[in-house]
């Protein structure tokens, strides 16, 4: 094998252990790193590695923080999880209401806490 075969080879490699830990996406181009809700150990520095779709979910609490660190120790034990199972999963969780939809934690309570100090300055 010349080097240059070796080095293609390393990079391959180097990319199949690189996707989103939950759905298993391995397209670079949509890997984020999702900072741990708080309570994950290391909060406030760790991250996840999430394709953006599941990003969301984790922000808006249809995946938990335990779904995501399971996830994240059988991605290191060489599991790939089913993208399409996963999300069928999800939907039917939602459906059954097993699961719930919190935007509240992306976008937080920020319009109030503005109109509170717009209330104060007035
Ligand atoms: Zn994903």
């Amino acid at each position: 094998m010349s080097d240059h075969q070796s080095i293609m080879t390393d990079k391959l490699i180097e990319r199949r252990n690189d996707g989103c830990i939950l759905c298993g996406l391995q397209v670079l181009s949509c890997l984020t790193n999702a900072h741990a809700h708080e309570g994950a150990e290391g909060h406030p520095d760790r991250t996840f590695r999430l394709c953006w779709s599941c990003h969301r979910m984790y922000d808006h609490d249809i995946i938990s923080t335990e779904e995501v660190l399971a996830a994240e120790e059988a991605w290191a034990r060489g599991a790939r999880p089913d993208a399409a199972q996963l999300h069928r999963q999800i939907e039917n969780d939602l459906i059954n209401q097993r699961r719930i939809v919190n935007k509240a934690r992306q976008y937080g309570d920020g319009p109030q806490k503005a109109g509170r100090t717009r209330r104060k300055t007035i």
